[in-house]
């Protein structure tokens, strides 16, 4: 089984687009994402599972989520005119790989698109340092870039366990929603209205269960917990991307199954919302 192969030229409205973002130049302490989208789509298309999601969607059946490989990038503001491209013809961009720098130059393009776009975003961390080591498009401050840009009029991060003084200022002046796992239960609601752009950081899992991360935090979420989120979801979601697999320090492949699966799940909810 494998997932239908498309061009970002063949690309019909309301199409999902995945696409590899082959990135980590920014990332701060391990390389090691550039190399996770190919590795993600072999876990989804490998003959040890099938095609089926848990609410019994045949994604064999759906020639409208289509993968384009790996995008071309010479520079990291590629990134953005190549989503740009992809919301040209009306597709959900759905960016797999890559570390979490890659949001920002996204969120450029999908704020051209979507001038009051919220954001969902899954992370043990809050990214919003304005600068890390000296560098203000690391993947630990994307959504600081984002924020002062305005290119989201909100941000809700669920998952977060590494909260600093420093991350709180940024935290108040850029007005986010902090659902920290300390204070996560099962029935908070995470719907918001309106456009939802959808980041989730592998990290976001306890380390026991997505050990391919390049920051272990314990003290994540269970893989489970993690699908009953996104079961739960009723959202307008218009974009989306998973990052920070790294699969140097993956066990087996679990974490790279586990990024699978979770793509799988997402997929069924854009599938079942556009119903
Ligand atoms: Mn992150
Ligand atoms: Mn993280």
């Amino acid at each position: 089984m494998s997932i239908h192969r498309a061009k970002t030229s063949t690309l019909k409205l309301g199409d999902i687009a995945l696409i590899g973002i082959p990135f980590d130049d920014h990332s701060s302490f391990l390389k090691g994402p550039a190399k996770a989208p190919l590795l993600i789509i072999e876990a989804i298309e490998s003959d040890s599972a099938n095609y089926f999601t848990e609410d019994l969607m045949d994604l064999a059946d759906h020639s409208d989520v289509c993968w384009l490989g790996n995008a071309p990038l010479q520079d990291y503001f590629d990134i953005e005119s190549i989503i740009a491209e992809i919301l040209k013809g009306g597709a959900i961009p759905f960016s797999i790989g890559g570390d979490h720098s890659i949001t920002y130059p996204i969120l450029r393009a999908m704020s051209a698109s979507y001038p009051s776009l919220s954001i969902l975003h899954f992370d043990a961390h809050g990214d919003l340092y304005d600068s890390l080591g000296g560098n203000r498009h690391s993947h630990a401050s994307p959504f600081a870039r984002i924020m002062e840009e305005g290119l989201a009029q909100s941000l809700t991060q669920v998952g977060i366990r590494t909260l600093n003084d420093y991350q709180q200022t940024q935290v108040s002046k850029f007005g986010v929603k902090v659902i920290d796992m300390r204070n996560w239960s099962p029935d908070i609601d995470l719907n918001l209205s309106g456009p939802v752009y959808l980041s989730f950081d592998m990290d976001v899992l306890d380390p026991a269960f997505a050990p391919g991360v390049s920051h272990h935090e314990p003290g994540g979420f269970t893989t489970r917990e993690v699908l009953r989120m996104i079961q739960k979801l009723d959202l307008n979601i218009v974009g989306l991307d998973l990052v920070e697999y790294n699969p140097d320090r993956d066990l087996n492949g679990i974490t790279a199954m586990t990024a699978a699966k979770i793509i799988k799940e997402l997929l069924a909810k854009l599938l079942s919302f556009q119903k």
